[in-house]
């Protein structure tokens, strides 16, 4: 009996029609599929992309080279080296990220006192050459000049939840 089944289910293509049957089901529903990129999902606030460091309006730089973010890396992607300035402050002289290494946690931008490190909503990025993947302070500060305008935005967006 249950081999006649068979027979008859598959001479009248039965899960062919099965099959049809769901695609049918879903023609006619929203589509859940972008077309990137053409097309981009909504990003949060707190994405973490590609790092920046930024200034303060006045253009002085923000870090005041404490290491927390170095120490707190769980990747060890971060290598940091002071000096004094003229002034008394101390300031960063290298400032190194391997994005190779990094994890993309946020644990940096997170330890940072002064918001001066942090992660981007920039998520399309290459490396055409060995080596370009550790971004160093200038490239940094480069970014965060660049995109400022954007990352205060998303830092205020997400203010009234840290
Ligand atoms: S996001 Fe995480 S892994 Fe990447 S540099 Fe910051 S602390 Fe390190
Ligand atoms: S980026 Fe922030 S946490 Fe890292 S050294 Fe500078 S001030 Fe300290």
């Amino acid at each position: 009996m249950k081999k006649l089944k068979f027979y008859i289910r598959s001479f009248l293509l039965w899960e062919l029609f099965q099959g049809l049957g769901v695609t049918g089901k879903y023609f006619f529903k929203r589509k859940m599929t972008l077309m990137y990129p053409r097309q981009k999902a909504p990003k949060s606030p707190r994405f973490r992309g590609l790092h920046a460091l930024r200034r303060y309006p006045n253009g002085e730089e923000r870090c005041i080279a404490c290491k927390l973010c170095e120490a707190v890396c769980p990747a060890l992607a971060i290598t940091i080296e002071s000096a004094p300035r003229a002034d008394g402050t101390r300031r960063t002289t290298r400032y190194d990220i391997d994005l190779f290494k990094c994890i993309y946690c946020g644990f940096c931008e997170e330890s940072c006192p002064v918001d001066s490190i942090v992660e981007t909503n920039i998520a399309e990025f290459h490396f055409e050459n060995r080596g370009e993947q550790i971004i160093n302070k200038e490239k940094l500060l480069e970014i965060g000049d660049k995109y400022e305008k954007q990352i205060a935005k998303d830092r205020a967006a997400d203010a009234p939840y840290r």
